[in-house]
């Protein structure tokens, strides 16, 4: 399993702003943010993108969307908010830990760049 900056993170070896934690997941501000709310919903458990989850894997994944709705209201994005995961390469995935973005308060475009 992979080792990332976010299992150090996870283990509070490096500083972030966590927003929310229970079992399975942990969320975070990104340290660079694409809009003016950006959070990161990650599983504890280091998978390293979404082509690496397994069957066993769906619990979790569903978890973490359901942790999405939750943080959402948290920071009261009434109006909407985009979800993104990036996955390999081509999807732009630099840090490969699993992870969703959640991005809101301000409009987005489609498509994305
Ligand atoms: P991705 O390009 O989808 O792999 O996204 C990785 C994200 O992690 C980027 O938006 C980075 O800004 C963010 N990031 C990297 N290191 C940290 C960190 N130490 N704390 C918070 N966010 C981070």
């Amino acid at each position: 399993m992979s080792e990332t900056i976010f299992s150090k993170i996870i283990r509070r070896e490096i500083p972030a702003n966590i927003i929310y934690e229970d079992d399975l997941a942990i969320a975070f501000t990104d340290v660079n943010p694409k809009a003016p709310t950006h959070i990161l919903v990650i599983p504890k458990k280091p998978i390293p993108q979404l082509d690496a989850a397994t069957e066993e894997d769906q619990a979790i994944l569903g978890h973490l969307l359901l942790t999405v709705k939750k943080i959402a209201a948290q920071m009261n994005l009434k109006n909407g908010y985009r979800v993104v995961i990036n996955n390999g390469e081509d999807g732009g995935q630099t840090v490969y830990h699993l992870h969703l973005h959640i991005l809101g308060d301000r409009q987005m475009t489609w498509p994305p760049g």
